[in-house]
C-alpha cells in the first residue's frame, strides 16, 4: 500500500522470498505458510506432530504451531495436529487463494513451473477476497490446480456468477465447429484419465467440437472421438 519509503529494491523486498527465509517475513503471512502446510499434510493423510516438524525446513515451526494452538486455530492432541474451525476457516482460504493462483498464472500468463508456483506462492498472499472471485469466475470455478489438487469453493462457485465471462469453460460449452485448447481434465476415475490420454486427449491439445447430439463428437487432428456427456463435462477447454 505504502510508496517506496526507503532506497531499497522494494519488489525484492516484498515479493523475492521464499520459504527457507523467513526472517523477515512477517507473523501473517508465516501462518499462512503454515496453515498451508498443515492443509497439504492432511490431504496426504498426516496429521501427527512429529511428521509435520519433520516435512519442513521453517526453523520456528514449532514455535508458530504453539500460538496457534494458544489463538484457537489448531489443537494438539496425542502428537497430533487437527484444525479448530477458526484454523480450518483460514487455511481454507490460503489454499484457495494458492491453487487459484496458480491456475490464473499457468492458464493466462502461461508461465511454467516452477515459475507459476514461484510466483503464486507471492501472489497468494496479496489477493483480496473480492478479486479472488473475480480470478475464479473469470477461470471458470476451476475444481483442480494445475498439479491436480482439490481447489476448495467459495461463494463464487455456489452462485455461478454469469457477469463474468469465463475463460476456462467444460468443453460442451463451445459452440459447434469451435475450437478449444484442453486446459485440465477431471475424471471420476484415473483409468477414464488414462484412456483419454492413450486417445490423444491430454491438457494441451487442440479440440474441435463436431457434433454435440446424440452424443458429443470431438476432433483431435486425424482423430474423431465419440464422448459421453458425463465425460465431455470432465474436459475443460479454453477457446483458441
Ligand atoms: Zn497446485
Ligand atoms: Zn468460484
Amino acid at each position: 500500500m505504502n510508496p517506496n519509503h526507503s532506497g531499497a529494491p522494494r519488489g525484492q523486498e516484498r515479493f523475492g522470498q521464499g520459504w527457507m527465509d523467513s526472517r523477515r517475513r512477517n507473523e501473517t503471512q508465516l501462518r499462512e505458510e503454515v496453515l498451508e502446510l498443515l492443509w497439504t499434510q492432511r490431504e496426504g493423510g498426516i496429521n501427527l506432530l512429529d511428521e509435520i516438524l519433520k516435512s519442513s525446513a521453517e526453523e520456528d515451526l514449532d514455535e508458530i504451531l504453539g500460538a496457534m494452538e494458544r489463538d484457537g486455530w489448531i489443537g494438539v492432541q496425542n502428537g497430533q495436529v487437527t484444525f479448530r474451525e477458526e484454523g480450518e476457516r483460514r487455511a481454507l482460504e490460503v489454499i484457495r487463494r494458492h491453487r487459484l493462483a496458480e491456475r490464473l498464472l499457468s492458464e493466462v500468463f502461461e508461465l511454467k513451473e516452477p515459475d507459476f508456483e514461484t510466483s503464486a506462492c507471492q501472489f497468494e498472499h496479496i489477493l483480496s477476497p473480492q478479486v479472488l472471485e473475480s480470478v475464479c469466475t473469470f477461470l471458470g470455478h476451476p475444481p483442480v490446480c494445475p498439479h491436480g489438487k482439490a481447489i476448495p469453493p467459495g461463494p463464487c462457485c455456489a452462485r455461478f456468477q454469469r457477469d463474468v465471462e469465463p475463460l476456462v469453460r467444460p468443453l460442451p460449452d463451445l459452440k459447434l465447429g469451435e475450437e478449444g485448447r484442453v486446459v485440465f481434465i477431471t475424471p471420476r476415475s484415473k483409468g477414464r484419465l488414462e484412456k483419454l490420454s492413450s486417445l490423444g486427449l491430454t491438457p494441451g491439445s487442440v479440440v474441435r467440437l463436431a457434433q454435440k447430439r446424440p452424443s458429443y463428437v470431438i476432433e483431435i487432428g486425424e482423430t474423431t472421438l465419440a464422448l459421453d456427456e458425463e465425460i465431455a463435462r470432465e474436459i475443460y477447454v479454453k477457446r483458441v
